[in-house]
């Protein structure tokens, strides 16, 4: 029987969000020449937040005009100065950490504990990080001489809008570079908050610009001549879309696209322990998470005790408001994603796996999708292959350490994977095999500047984090 939660909703009366916002280019926010506005709701409610611009060619290329322009005095600036600004970035971001949280909660759907413990705490200290890098780059690579490229263009999901915007523009900024970042359409406003962020910092103007809008707007950014690398986290079909529109062009590029992870259990795992890191693979932000372990591949012997541990735990979720310092599971982002998810667990079933959904009550406005397990999933089903990007956890069975290489790395994608087990040289004979950029162990999405992330395959190329997220933004000389 599980607990009755009593309401404990976060504030929101510390938060303004103004009813429309333009595009940031120059260091200020300017109406958009296309004169054209969307509304980003939230997806809890359907309500619009705000209306943002929607920027065509001639604002991109103001947009990257002004980045070419503010260049050459940034990556000329002491290495100590430019340290300063992305620490005082930072500095920012953690002071506005609340307002932060609430915005990110609101346009996007996720519960406030994650914005709130995960995704800001994690933005901020990835400027922290590379603030860090920025005056030690001299030593970053041994006998070589980093000098930055120039204007970078960023395109970026809805998933973690801030963490991404940190995970681009940090390094970018830190080895010298000047950019122009498109957020995604239904989460734009932590965007146009780090825009404000920007100002406050007294970031020289055109350093950093930022043009809402959709996909093609994403495609004038990455096409457009003044830009010299292109850094994308998206779907896969799109990093493919890019890598055409690129070829031939000498753009650098790093694509980190989807995942379908396996989350590997042995029957030596402490099973309590593996279904807390489960759930967190696969339920944390509604499973919209690129290396969600959502393929459990579970030894034989253990199957029946472990599944029923897991049906029990899903079973005390949180589904609700995600304002809600209580809830665990928040809102589906978009109703687009909602459609998805809807038909690829369709798909599960008249393949005959086997749902199973815990009861819960989920609120009548908004964009809402259960807690969902598969059993009985063949291999070669679409919700054992195809990336879902919702809660819906696919359980398959192995054997043998073998055959749970084999069945983990039978997938196009390779970003992450997980292992279970108490045997410390399993882990490392598993990490060594599975095709994963990140493998976690004993634990699952755990988060670390200071550590690489990227992936193998269809999962894209290049890192970020850590030093080797700044060698996208650097050429080496001798
Ligand atoms: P998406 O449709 O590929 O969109 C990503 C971004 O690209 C959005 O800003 C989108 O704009 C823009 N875009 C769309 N078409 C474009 C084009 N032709 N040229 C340039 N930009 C374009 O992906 P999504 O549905 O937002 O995000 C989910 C995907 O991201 C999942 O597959 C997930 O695995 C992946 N992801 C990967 C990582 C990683 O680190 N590997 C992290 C997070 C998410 P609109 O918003 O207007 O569509
Ligand atoms: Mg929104």
């Amino acid at each position: 029987m599980p607990f009755e939660y009593a309401p404990a909703p976060e504030a929101t009366d510390h938060v303004r969000i103004a009813p429309r916002y333009d595009l940031f280019i120059g260091g200020r926010f300017v109406r958009a020449h296309s004169r054209r506005r969307f509304p980003t709701v939230n997806p809890a409610t359907e309500e619009v937040l705000s209306e943002v611009a929607e920027a065509d060619e001639a604002d991109v290329d103001r947009a990257a005009t002004a980045a070419a322009g503010a260049f050459p005095a940034w990556s000329a600036l002491p290495a100590s100065r430019r340290a300063r600004y992305v620490f005082r970035l930072s500095r920012l971001i953690q002071e506005r950490a609340r307002e932060l949280a609430v915005v990110e909660t609101l346009d996007g759907g996720k519960p406030i504990k994650e914005s709130r413990d995960v995704d800001v705490p994690l933005a901020a200290a990835h400027f922290f990080y590379y603030a860090g890098w920025a005056d030690k780059l001299e030593w970053a690579f041994p006998n070589r001489r980093p000098r930055p490229l120039g204007v970078a263009g960023q395109v970026i999901p809805w998933n973690f809008p801030l963490l991404m915007l940190a995970w681009k523009v940090a390094p970018a900024l830190a080895a010298g570079n000047t950019l122009v970042l498109k957020p995604a359409e239904t989460t734009p406003l932590t965007a146009m908050l780090f825009a404000d962020i920007c100002q406050q910092a007294e970031l020289p103007p055109g350093v950093v610009n930022i043009v809402t809008g959709g996909g093609q707007t994403g495609a004038l950014v990455v096409g457009h001549p003044a830009v010299r690398k292109v850094a994308f986290t998206g779907s896969t079909e799109v990093g493919k879309l890019i890598q055409r529109q690129l070829a031939g062009t000498g753009k650098r590029l790093t694509l980190e696209l989807g995942g379908k992870a396996a989350n590997v259990v042995f029957d030596d795992a402490p099973l309590d322990q593996a279904v807390e890191g489960i759930v967190n693979g696969i339920y944390f932000n509604q499973g919209h998470v690129c290396c969600a372990g959502s393929r459990l591949l579970v030894q034989e012997s253990i199957v029946g005790p472990l599944l029923e541990k897991l049906k029990q735990r899903l079973g005390t979720l949180r589904v609700g408001d995600p304002l809600d310092k209580n809830t665990d599971v928040g809102a589906i982002n978009s109703p687009q994603q909602l459609e998805k998810i809807r038909g690829l667990v369709q798909s599960g079933v008249e393949e005959g796996a086997e749902l199973y959904q815990p009861e819960c009550r989920l609120p009548e406005r908004g964009y809402w999708f259960p807690p969902t397990l598969f059993t009985n999933v063949a291999q070669s089903s679409r919700i054992a292959r195809e990336e879902i990007f919702g809660p819906v956890l696919s359980v398959l069975t192995f054997r043998t350490p073998d055959e749970a290489v084999e069945k983990a790395n039978n997938t196009p994608y390779g970003l992450s994977a997980g292992v279970w087990t108490e045997k410390g040289s399993r882990i490392l004979w598993m990490s060594e095999r599975m095709r994963a950029g990140v493998v976690w162990a004993n634990t699952y999405n755990r988060f670390d500047p200071t550590s690489p992330f990227g992936g193998y395959k269809e999962s894209g190329f290049g890192r970020e984090g850590g030093l080797q997220g700044l060698l996208p933004y650097v050429e080496l000389a001798r």
